[in-house]
């Protein structure tokens, strides 16, 4: 199927052409004729599906038609969780919209905001926006919604999770009540639906891929190691196979810091990128890791969510993440829009836990690939994936200063879960 049945004009077909897509992936093409249509849209879609030019597209539609924005004005409001989406957000519209006599800007904090008052001065008919920067700029009349025409929420569940309930519902409340509403999300918890139930009327709902699921051309391995041999077994990995553009994920800002000077020690070229970072150092790492001249980017969940690197190939969970459906959102920068990718997990024995939770939640038993020379001396147990979550244990006292989720070696196995054999037998060749 081409572009060409769902409804958008000429202007629109040929930025597309431009970028080079001929078929629409699945989410554009349910996406796209609903909202061109006007209705309200509830999408779970994760990032990689094309769920941005999903909303985007139909919107640049409609807008091609109707009023431009008046001074201070916007006409469709795009809300994201972090800077760097918000900044992707605003590319794509640049580039889907460049045929268009139609006027975007993009907002976010951690930068000047003096230039991002004078850019909603004339009005805009696209503001792209992450909601504390936002409820400022309204606050100090920079900006006002009564052209509302359309509003957006982009990974709905991340905005949760990062806290910005209170701030969205602020800024629902300065929305004009007759409008359309698209809301996208990667997973539809029971808070979602909650978020929804007051914000979207009667919409259609479309689902792209069913919850909590990998994608198919990802090849996923885990390697078991002990925690202390991690940083050299990924030097050992990156130089082995020539690996050039890898993302790599940490549980906290301090191990993305700690990493990277480890990389860089062994003369990888590596960058950290997370909320303690400038924008500008953000930025800058960002484009240095596309363009290749930097060929690891480090990064905490937080940081990462919602980066768009075209055919990534590697992804490296350093850690594993506490919350199992991170995973899926990690693993999903990789082998996006139909390339293949590598995700690969380096797994001590005190992640038991983490890892159960995670093969629980995809249903399936990751491989588990030894490499030579980095066998753990503490055994990663297999999961049983029938079996009830793991229960974390007490704490005991009898060792101060080693704190929860700081011990150094991977004692934590519980010993009638030991199954050596079993998964030396899986050693690759
Ligand atoms: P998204 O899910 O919006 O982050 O998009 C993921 C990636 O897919 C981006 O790099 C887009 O440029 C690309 N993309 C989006 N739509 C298409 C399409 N129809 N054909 C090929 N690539 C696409």
């Amino acid at each position: 199927m081409s572009f060409t049945p769902l409804g958008l004009s000429e202007p629109i077909l040929k930025a597309i052409a431009d970028k080079g897509y001929s078929t629409p992936s699945p989410i554009q093409e349910q996406a796209i004729p609903a909202i061109i249509k006007g209705y309200d849209v509830m999408a779970a879609a994760q990032t990689g599906t094309g769920k941005t030019a999903g909303f985007t597209l139909p919107i640049l539609e409609r807008l091609s038609q109707g009023q431009h924005a008046k001074a201070h004005h916007a006409r469709v409001l795009i809300l994201t969780p972090t800077r760097e989406l918000a900044a992707q957000i605003g590319e794509s519209v640049t580039n889907y919209g460049k045929h268009l006599p139609l006027r975007s800007t993009v907002v976010y904090g951690g930068v000047k905001i003096n230039p991002q008052i004078s850019k909603l001065r004339k009005g805009v008919d696209i503001l792209v926006a992450t909601p504390g920067r936002l409820l400022d700029l309204h606050q100090q009349n920079a900006v006002t919604f009564s052209q509302l025409e359309v509003l957006v929420l982009d990974e709905a569940d991340r905005m949760l999770d990062m806290g910005f309930i209170h701030d969205i519902r602020k800024i629902i409340a300065t929305l004009p009540k007759k409008r359309q509403n698209l809301m996208f999300s990667a997973t539809f918890s029971n808070d979602i639906r909650k978020l929804a139930r007051g914000l979207v009327n009667n919409p259609v709902e479309i689902s792209v891929s069913p919850r909590n699921t990998t994608a198919e051309n990802v090849t996923q391995w885990i390697c078991p190691v002990d925690k202390k041999q991690k940083s050299a077994l990924l030097c050992h990995l990156i130089n082995e196979n020539k690996w050039r553009q890898v993302l790599v994920f940490t549980r906290t800002k301090h191990g993305a810091n700690k990493l990277t000077r480890q990389l860089e020690a062994h003369n990888i070229k590596a960058a950290a990128i997370h909320g303690n970072k400038s924008q500008a150092a953000r930025t800058k790492a960002l484009a240095e890791f596309k363009d290749l001249s930097t060929h690891v980017l480090v990064a905490t969940d937080i940081a990462a969510r919602g980066l768009d690197i075209d055919q990534l190939p590697h992804v490296i969970n350093f850690d594993l993440p506490n919350v199992p459906e991170d995973y899926v959102h990690r693993i999903g920068r990789t082998g996006r829009a139909g390339s293949n990718g590598h995700a690969i997990s380096l797994v001590s024995a005190d992640e038991f836990k983490q890892l159960s939770d995670i093969e629980r939640l995809i249903k399936q038993t990751l491989t588990r690939k030894l490499i030579d020379d980095f066998e753990p001396i503490h055994d990663v147990p297999e999961s049983n994936l029938n079996q009830r979550p793991t229960q974390a244990k007490k704490a005991k006292r009898s060792h101060p200063g080693n704190r929860e989720g700081q011990r150094d070696t991977g004692n934590t196995a519980h010993p009638k879960r030991r199954n050596t054999k079993h998964y030396r037998s899986r050693r690759a060749p």
